[in-house]
């Protein structure tokens, strides 16, 4: 890790020129920062930061107060790093909670069963983060007695673990000067600069700038700017801390325009009988959402089964699979609530999508899903399985313990199958993090504090 002293002045390199860059080019008029040689502009950008971070920090669950001497719980803040990873701050609060409750501790996620894990996580995508972060607890519990690394390098030795991931919870939890870059301090450092930087000059630039008295501060901070003022589109310079400070001022000219979204159509069905519904499992080795649970896709227009073609399908099935504590036949399985059929009526629409109340051939439920680059026009038909569907019966009273995909959970919440969300999230927070690959490290469209990224690791 480069060094660099509390005036800002030991850094060498690209990174010194580029904060020479800033502080000279952009500061004249109004400001005189032509004193940079001694630190000055360094000094001045770090306590205006931390000046604005003190009065405006959003008060999250995870976060300690700016300034405070109890730091924080370090597992708190190492879920919390992992859920933020191209995730909104929104849903990440509501996932929080009940991942802690569900795993208080670090010995209570490495005892779990993965697909408890991958339950709890249903709705926040990217379910190798989940995945990871069950392995690493498994080794901080197993190999480390328990207690976490306190220094970054110690971190990143850990499953799942990336330079940024490591930076953050060492900085936050155990105030180790080590900076952060994500796609949010990335556009701040950018614009500061007014100029683009690959990755090394934006990692050094960041160490350049770090506060040594106060890195998990300013880490957050930075992060904060990024995400409140200085955001994506329409930054807002008249209140940034640092605008006398920075080149840009503004949206600077985009240098390659975000792949395109593709588009998709496509239609599922949803077959609930007594209280349980058909659900097939995803390939374990699948590329995308391995293992996870999701309702049997089929061709519109298709055929459904016959009765009889069902019953025959069905005995097979009975016959050949092993039956699993989640598999319960129709005729056996307890009574659940299901309004699913009272919905129907319902000309309106639902929280998760529009219900067709008025036409008997057409779909149940019509909503919109992206996953990464493609937006989903998702149909949702009430009809058996198709023929030779390999699935299993599982009661809705199951559902929330079983990973279900994120889209598969909006969907039952949008046929008002309740039991199905009582841990669930909210149906709108979710839409883009529903892949398994690898997060895209220049991504910010998901919002602010959505463009964490751990290039180096986390996506392999
Ligand atoms: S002045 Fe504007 S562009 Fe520059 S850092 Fe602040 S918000 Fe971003």
């Amino acid at each position: 890790m480069a060094s660099a002293d509390a005036g800002g002045s030991g850094y060498v390199g690209r990174g010194r020129l580029l904060y020479n860059a800033i502080f000279c080019a952009a500061m004249e008029p109004p400001m005189n920062f032509g004193s940079n040689e001694n630190g000055a502009g360094v000094r001045a950008f770090r306590e205006r930061l931390l000046a604005w971070y003190n009065a405006n920090a959003r008060d999250l669950p995870w976060r300690a107060r700016p300034n405070a001497t109890k730091k924080r719980d370090p597992y708190r803040v190492w879920v919390s790093e992992i859920m933020l990873q191209q995730t909104r701050v929104s849903a990440v609060i509501e996932h929080y909670h009940e991942f802690l409750r569900r795993f208080p501790t670090v010995q209570k996620l490495a005892k779990a069963r993965e697909a408890s894990v991958l339950a709890a996580w249903s709705g926040l995508g990217y379910y190798r983060r989940a995945r990871m972060l069950h392995a690493a607890a498994k080794v901080v519990v197993r190999e480390r007695d328990g207690e976490f690394p306190t220094t970054a390098a110690g971190w990143r030795e850990l499953p799942g673990i990336g330079r940024y991931t490591a930076a953050a919870i060492a900085s936050i939890a155990f105030d180790e000067a080590a900076a952060v870059v994500d796609g949010n301090v990335e556009r701040v450092l950018q614009r500061t600069a007014g100029e683009r930087m690959a990755a090394k000059d934006l990692w050094r630039a960041a160490e350049e700038l770090l506060d040594r008295t106060r890195p998990g501060d300013f880490n957050q901070a930075m992060m904060e700017l990024g995400a409140m003022v200085c955001t994506p589109r329409a930054p807002a310079c008249l209140k940034c801390p640092v605008v006398e400070l920075c080149a840009t001022r503004g949206e600077m000219k985009s240098a390659s325009k975000l792949p395109r979204q593709k588009k998709r159509e496509i239609d599922y069905a949803l077959d609930v009988r007594d209280g349980a519904v058909f659900l097939v499992q995803r390939a374990g080795d699948a590329r995308l959402m391995a293992g996870m649970w999701e309702l049997p896709e089929i061709t519109p227009g298709a055929q459904a089964p016959s009765r009889k073609d069902e019953w025959i399908a069905a005995l097979k099935r009975r016959a050949t699979q092993k039956r699993t504590q989640e598999q319960i036949p129709p005729a056996h399985s307890p009574r659940a609530r299901l309004r699913v059929g009272r919905n129907d009526k319902a000309n309106g629409g639902s929280q998760n999508g529009k219900m067709n109340g008025r036409n008997p051939q057409g779909p149940l439920l019509t909503l919109r899903h992206s996953i990464t680059v493609t937006d989903y026009t998702v149909r949702v038909w009430r009809r058996p399985a198709p023929k030779g569907a390999i699935g299993e019966w599982i009661s809705v009273e199951k559902l929330t313990k079983l990973p279900l995909t994120g889209l598969t959970r909006k969907i039952l919440r949008g046929a008002n199958m309740a039991e199905t969300t009582a841990t669930g999230p909210s149906p709108v927070v979710s839409e883009k993090c529903l892949s398994d690959t690898t997060p895209s490290p220049s991504s910010s469209r998901n919002g602010p504090h959505s463009s964490k990224m751990d290039n180096n690791t986390e996506g392999q």
